[in-house]
């Protein structure tokens, strides 16, 4: 093989690992919320690998949310499962996560699973993101299994810190809400 060949070779080896690593992170769940891969959450920033490394760059979402260590060991023993040696994960402080990085498909899982998702920040209207998330947070809670406003909080927490449990007068079910960020 001539050394050109090789080079493509090798990067070729490095695009398939890559993408191993994407497949391979869908499947490390969150462990509040676990019908969301930590990629769907966009959690996963981005991925490099070279040889038997591999670096991960995740954001972190809600502060002192006590699930990201969890996440961190789960990432790392899911990377190790595939023979990377060395497992480097970093969480990037250089950009905010919000709720708006949620796909439409990744808010229709939440609904499906039965938790109301988060409404969108992102209202022209509003000055700055504190305005932003006010007007959210003012917003009807629309129940995930009837689809009533008819609905109200339960307790200050929900099951979790980044959840709130509401509960809806319509179909007299309980509800997850996910609070928008
Ligand atoms: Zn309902």
């Amino acid at each position: 093989m001539d050394q050109k060949k090789q080079h493509q070779a090798e990067a070729n080896t490095s695009i398939d690992r890559t993408a191993e690593v994407w497949k391979a992170l869908e499947e490390v769940r969150d462990p509040e919320i676990p019908v969301l891969s930590l990629v769907d959450l966009k959690i996963i920033q981005s991925v490099e690998v070279a040889e038997d490394r591999v670096k991960v760059e995740m954001v972190p979402t809600f502060a002192g949310c006590p699930a990201l260590n969890m996440m961190r060991n789960e990432v790392v023993a899911k990377l190790q499962s595939l023979g990377f040696e060395h497992v480097d994960v970093e969480f990037t402080f250089h950009r905010r996560w919000s709720t708006d990085d949620l796909s439409e498909e990744a808010l229709k899982k939440l609904r499906a699973f039965g938790i109301a998702p988060p409404v969108r920040l992102t209202l022209p209207e509003a000055e700055n993101h504190i305005e932003r998330l006010q007007r959210a947070v003012a917003q009807p809670v629309v129940c995930p299994f009837c689809g009533s406003t008819e609905t109200k909080l339960d307790a200050f927490f929900g099951s979790m810190l980044c959840k709130q449990l509401y509960f809806c007068m319509t179909c007299q079910q309980s509800f997850d809400r996910f609070k928008p960020l």
